[in-house]
């Protein structure tokens, strides 16, 4: 079995080495069929994420720009004891389909590399990198772009190459 790494700086660098490899590798993928392929990433999720611990990571934090509900943005409100508009005025910023969505780089409630709102941490949070979910082959420009930040996705995508056998 492959090693698992988790080291980031080492999965930037390889991001970078394989960025070619892994569209190329995204075109086969296109041609597979999307329900297996679903089943075979669900299966490569769950073992890869029982061997990474995001406690002690929390990379995508320092990326991600969560859409929030307003619900969400309810109860982070009521937890930081702000109005909805004054937190939506200090939080929040429109993407390109006007979705709210959390505005600072690296996340305002990342501290020492945790979530300071864990309990409360947005539905788009807990379900990253949603490897999880149905329909793969339709995210993959995504999955390349998190494979050089997320280990999770960096060791799926690479046992998927193993499964193909792709070279
Ligand atoms: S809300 Fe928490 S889990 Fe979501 S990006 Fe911010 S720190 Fe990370
Ligand atoms: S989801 Fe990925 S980037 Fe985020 S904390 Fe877990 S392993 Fe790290």
């Amino acid at each position: 079995m492959k090693e698992i790494i988790t080291d980031l700086e080492e999965i930037k660098r390889l991001g970078e080495q394989n960025r070619d490899k892994n569209f190329k590798f995204r075109s086969f993928l296109k041609t597979r069929d999307g329900n297996r392929l679903d089943e075979i990433v669900h299966e490569l999720n769950e073992k890869i994420s029982k061997q990474i611990d995001c406690t002690r990571c929390g990379n995508c934090c320092n990326y991600l720009t969560p859409p929030l509900t307003n619900k969400e943005i309810d109860s982070l409100s009521k937890y930081l004891k702000l109005t909805h508009k004054e937190f939506e005025d200090n939080y929040i910023e429109l993407d390109e389909e006007n979705c709210k969505c959390l505005s600072k780089i690296p996340c305002v409630f990342l501290k020492d590399k945790k979530c300071s709102i864990y309990e409360i941490r947005p539905k788009a949070c807990s379900e990253y990198p949603f490897l999880h979910k149905k329909n793969f082959s339709t995210r993959l420009f995504g999955v390349i772009d998190n494979y050089s930040t997320c280990p999770i996705v960096f060791n799926v995508y690479e046992r998927l190459k193993l499964f193909y056998n792709f070279r």
